[in-house]
Order: C-alpha cells, then sequence, then structure tokens
C-alpha cells in the first residue's frame, strides 16, 4: 500500500503520469478523457503551451517573494486583468492557494469590514443547507454538506446557520410556481435574519451554482435578486463562492452575470489556474475595501503563499488565453452541445432523473424511478458506480451527491475543458451513456 494518505485507505488509485489537451494518462498506459476536469478545474486541458512558457519564464525571473516585503509582477498584472475594469463594481482582488482559503479570506474580509464601519455586534452568517464552500473549518462551517460536516460538527463555528438552497428539481411544491416557489426561499432568508436579528447579521453566502453537494443546480431566475434584497434591506453583505461555477465555466467569467446581481465579495478558484498551479482568491467591492484602508489600514489575514509569483504567472496565462481564443463563446456553444448529445442519449433513461447545468457545467441526477424522483440507496453507491464504468471506457467524471444527507439523488459531474472539440463532446457523450447503461441496466 501507498505511504500516502489517499482519500480511500482501503484502494490505492491509480497514478497519472501525463496529461496533455484533454487526455491523461496512467502508468498502466490507459488513457482517459478528463471529462470533469478533476473537479471542474482543468479549464484549458493539459500541458497548454502558453501557460507553460508563462510558467518557465516566471522560473526563470522569480519563484518568491514574501508579500510583506514586496509585490510581484504577476500578481499585480493577475487582480489587472480580473478587475481592472472593476466589473460590477468589484475593484480589487487578494490572491490564496485553494478555493478554502478563498473563502476563508471571504469570512474574515466582510466581518473586518464591520468592526471598521462600527458595526461590531454583526457576529453571524447566513449559508445555505445544500451547499459546499471548501474544507477548512471556516468554509466547513459555512458549508451545509451534512456527509462533510458530521464528524466535525462540535468543532464547527456556531457563526453560522443554514437555509434551502433554490433546488427546484426536489424543493418547488407541485403546483407552486417558480414566483412563489422564489418568494418562499426569501420569506425563509428574511425569518432567517430575523432569529438572529437583522443586525447581527454579516453575510448571506451561496454557490451561484451549487456544485459537488447538488451537482451543477443553477438558482432559479428571480432567486438571486431576491436574496440580495433581503441582505441589502439589513445592510449585510453578498458573499459569492463561485470557485467551481466562476471564471468562465458556466459560459460568462462570471456566474452571477447571468443572475442579474452583484456580489460583495466573490470567491474564486478552479478555473482561475485551470490546475497549473494551486491558486484561488477573492475579488472585493471598492466599499468593502475603502472601509478597511480607511480604518485600520490592512487586512488582518494573511498567509506565507499569498499572491505566490509562480501561481500568479500561470494563472494570468489562463485567462490571457481564455480572452484571446475567445473560449467563452466555445463554453457555450459546446455546452449547448453536451447538453443535447446528453438529453438525446439519456433523456429518457428510466434511471435520469435531471440532466442540467450551465455552460460546460453538467450533472445528471442518477434515481430509482424517475416519476417519483426516488433516490436509490446511498449505500448503493450508484454513481461510483457509473464512474467505474466510465473509467473503464477511458472517460474521467466526478461522482457525488446521494450519500451526503439522502435527501438528493447521486450525481455525476461533466465538465470538459473550455477547449472541448465538438467531436471531443460527441466521446464524452456517448462513453457516459455506454457507462451508465452498463452501470445502471
Ligand atoms: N467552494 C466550492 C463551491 C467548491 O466547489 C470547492 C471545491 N470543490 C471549494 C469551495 C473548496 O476549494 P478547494 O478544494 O480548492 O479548497
Amino acid at each position: 500500500m501507498s505511504h500516502l494518505v489517499h482519500r480511500n485507505l482501503n484502494v490505492d488509485p491509480p497514478i497519472a503520469v501525463f496529461g496533455q489537451g484533454i487526455w491523461l494518462r496512467e502508468a498502466s498506459g490507459h488513457e482517459v478523457i478528463d471529462g470533469s476536469g478533476g473537479a471542474a478545474v482543468a479549464c484549458l486541458g493539459h500541458g497548454n503551451p502558453h501557460v507553460l512558457d508563462a510558467m518557465r519564464a516566471q522560473l526563470e525571473k522569480l519563484t518568491y517573494a514574501h508579500t510583506a516585503l514586496f509585490s510581484c509582477e504577476s500578481a499585480e498584472k493577475l487582480a489587472d486583468k480580473l478587475v481592472g475594469h472593476k466589473p460590477g463594481g468589484l475593484s480589487h482582488a487578494y490572491f490564496v492557494s485553494s478555493g478554502s482559503e478563498g473563502m476563508e479570506a471571504a469570512i474574515k474580509m466582510a466581518r473586518q469590514y464591520f468592526v471598521e464601519i462600527g458595526q461590531p455586534q454583526r457576529q453571524h452568517y447566513i449559508a445555505r443547507k445544500q451547499s459546499y464552500h471548501g474544507n477548512t473549518l471556516g468554509a466547513l462551517s459555512a458549508g451545509g454538506n451534512a456527509m462533510r460536516r458530521k464528524p466535525y460538527a462540535p468543532i464547527l463555528s456556531p457563526a453560522f446557520s443554514h437555509v434551502s438552497a433554490c433546488y427546484a428539481y426536489r424543493d418547488r411544491a407541485d403546483h407552486e410556481s417558480d414566483a412563489d416557489y422564489v418568494q418562499r426561499l426569501a420569506d425563509e432568508l428574511e425569518a432567517e435574519f430575523q432569529r438572529l436579528g437583522p443586525q447581527n447579521v454579516i453575510a448571506f453566502c451561496a454557490e451561484t451554482v451549487v456544485g459537488a453537494t447538488l451537482g451543477c443546480v443553477a438558482a432559479l431566475p428571480g432567486y438571486f435578486p431576491a436574496m440580495r434584497a433581503v441582505c441589502d434591506r439589513h445592510g449585510a453583505l453578498l458573499i459569492l463562492d463561485e470557485v467551481m461555477s466562476g471564471m468562465g465555466r458556466c459560459g460568462t467569467m462570471h456566474s452571477w452575470e447571468q443572475e442579474g446581481i452583484v456580489p460583495d465579495i466573490q470567491v474564486i478558484a478552479k478555473g482561475l489556474g485551470g490546475g497549473y498551479q494551486p491558486i484561488g482568491g477573492i475579488l472585493a467591492q471598492e466599499k468593502v475595501i475603502a472601509a478597511i484602508r480607511d480604518g485600520s489600514g490592512g487586512f488582518m489575514h494573511g498567509h506565507t503563499y499569498q499572491a505566490h509569483p509562480m501561481a500568479c504567472a500561470a494563472a494570468l496565462a489562463v485567462q490571457e488565453v481564455i480572452e484571446k481564443e475567445n473560449l467563452l463563446g466555445n463554453v457555450q456553444a459546446m455546452g449547448a452541445l453536451l447538453e443535447q448529445r446528453l438529453t438525446e442519449r439519456l433523456g429518457n433513461h428510466r434511471h435520469i432523473g435531471d440532466i442540467r447545468g450551465r455552460g460546460l457545467f453538467w450533472a445528471i441526477e442518477l434515481v430509482q424511478d424517475r416519476g417519483s424522483k426516488a433516490v436509490f440507496d446511498p449505500k448503493l453507491k450508484m454513481n461510483e458506480r457509473v464512474r467505474k464504468e466510465a473509467y473503464a471506457r477511458g472517460l474521467g467524471c466526478y461522482p457525488m451527491g446521494g450519500t451526503i444527507d439522502g435527501l438528493q439523488g447521486d450525481h455525476v459531474i461533466l465538465a470538459p475543458p473550455y477547449t472541448v472539440t465538438a467531436a471531443e463532446v460527441d466521446m464524452i457523450a456517448e462513453r457516459f451513456g455506454d457507462a451508465v447503461e452498463a452501470a445502471l441496466a
């Protein structure tokens, strides 16, 4: 057995030795399409020459400088690229090494903002039940993923409470209109503000499109404006976690662009660096930064590797490729094709409850029965069965859900790179369809 602590301590995973474009090869020689980009990370696929050149160039120039003493060119340029044009008023970037660290930074920055403006009584956050924000303690406290929280429940922060996410497939009542369902969720959030005392709430935290926990679930139209209105009424901030769904994954650079609202603080990672380096971050509104600048003068946070020169150089190159090659257009076009192919192949399958997503972020929900939407017994691990069958057929995909709290079906995520071609989409849908039929025969 391996000396590494793997996710499954009973089975050593295959060793990946080479990646090129959409393909990954393991030591045995078996090749798989990286159909989910890991966990929606590899947005350019593997071995992109422009990114590799930029990383080599950075390696020759500067590998590290501590941010207590210096800034560096790649971090400055990356911030300019992301917020130089102030998208939605977001004017500042802060870079860390992962999505969880980004979430921690967002949580703390929101709290410091209220301390600076003289509202230190604000000590609570409202997040959502079906959500995942990371595995560090603050991010895990924000998350509502029951399975991941369970062993750590006694050491999670009591500063977080949870309301329902917008999950129309299961939670909208029969005969309830979209508008009525959204109003019900807004009322639930309002009631939670009232329970906590509206003047005590720091922020409402949500994934713009729910990733791992529910599987690519976008909110209904009007949901985010309604949530934003509740926050605004009570002077609380809106923190959007776009670690998985942002940076182009859903067809626009930021997922909130499709919702008609802008967050006060946004968390990014995955598609920011495309897996070429570990990098995450937050984007913040000028008002948040100004309060800290005019108050104590600095964000009371920090990590040794924040705004790391190599990580920022890689992320900058990834963003340049996305822009120069107009990859958001390809995400939209290939996303539509992927939806079409999956629907043709599996739309009527008796164990496929829902095929949903945006851009190149798609989930297939597996159910025991389409009509009643009854979930499979989580012990059957149907999503894992699909993953295994797909892997045997040369397709990597990402199994989630089901086992989380039994409130939703298992699902499997497909999230190919933004560079994917029509022929590759066909191959992904074909292999995935074969895998589903084999696993759920
Ligand atoms: N937020 C969301 C929405 C995520 O999907 C993830 C990772 N799956 C995280 C936060 C945590 O990111 P990381 O694993 O890089 O810490």
